[in-house]
């Protein structure tokens, strides 16, 4: 399998404390990966080296063949990586529809898009994101007057109106109803068969639901990696999430 991202070596380090202390991944095209890790283990911050939101201190970050280890964070996001945060981005006072206008490419700034008149292209474009993440009924409405859950899939859909190749999802299903995450789950499999996909999630119903291959980072390292079954029979993945209610591994 050629990878389409790969990290060697990832160290990250916020005033000498190493968040990631030598991080290796590959993500394959169109491949799903999981990772789970206690609280402060470096999921967030490994997404947030990939992106160039926090700065690698060693080691180098491949996509497509090309090193991009640090690259202005707008250039990773033309090169087609889309990031969701652990908090929705997205504007509350706009409509669904605008807020997914806003995120087409070719779209500069709020005003410009909102009032040019809509190709044909995007209005297609935004019409298949608002099926995608099922909110067709509530193009119309504010994001205000969403749900949580609701939110999170306005702001997939603001990464998926970019037409990424390669999607990094932090925490999706926060804040989110069972159902809502089971409905989440569904996108996120719909989604992996087209893009490749990196899901940060505690959720281990959804982790179950979703997952093909689990990494498991603790202390800004790889501790495990394997399928879901793998994962939970690894006696130093149990030790790790012992005694910790949030995640339990075991269920
Ligand atoms: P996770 O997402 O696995 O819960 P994070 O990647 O957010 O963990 O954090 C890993 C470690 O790095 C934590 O100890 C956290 O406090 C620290 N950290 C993360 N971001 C910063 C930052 N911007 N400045 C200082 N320390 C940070
Ligand atoms: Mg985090």
């Amino acid at each position: 399998m050629t990878s389409l991202l790969s990290v060697q070596n990832l160290q990250v380090e916020f005033y000498g404390f190493k968040a990631l202390n030598g991080v290796n991944l590959d993500i394959g095209d169109r491949e799903l990966v999981t990772i789970i890790g206690p609280n402060g283990a470096g999921k967030s911050t490994l997404l947030d080296a990939i992106v160039s939101k926090s700065p690698v201190a060693n080691g180098q970050i491949n996509y497509q063949g090309k090193e991009i280890t640090n690259l202005p964070p707008y250039q990773i996001a033309r090169l087609g990586i889309g990031r969701k945060f652990q908090n929705p981005n997205v504007y509350d006072e706009l409509t669904v529809f605008e807020n997914l206008l806003l995120a087409l490419k070719g779209s500069n700034g709020v005003f410009a898009s909102i009032f040019s008149r809509l190709t044909k292209w995007k209005r297609q474009k935004i019409t298949t994101v608002l099926e995608q993440i099922g909110l067709t009924e509530s193009a119309g409405t504010k994001v205000a007057a969403l749900s949580h859950g609701q939110k999170q899939w306005v702001e997939i859909g603001m990464i998926l109106a970019q037409d990424p190749k390669l999607i990094l999802l932090d925490e999706p299903t926060a804040g989110m109803t069972p159902e809502e995450t089971h409905a989440t789950g569904e996108l996120i499999q719909l989604l992996s068969e087209v893009h490749a996909v990196v899901v940060i999630e505690h959720d281990m119903e959804l982790v179950k639901q979703i997952a093909k291959r689990v990494i498991v980072l603790h202390q800004g390292q790889t501790l495990a990696e394997g399928s879901v079954q793998d994962i939970q029979n690894n006696e130093q993945v149990l030790e790790v999430y012992l005694g910790r209610e949030q995640i339990d591994v075991t269920a």
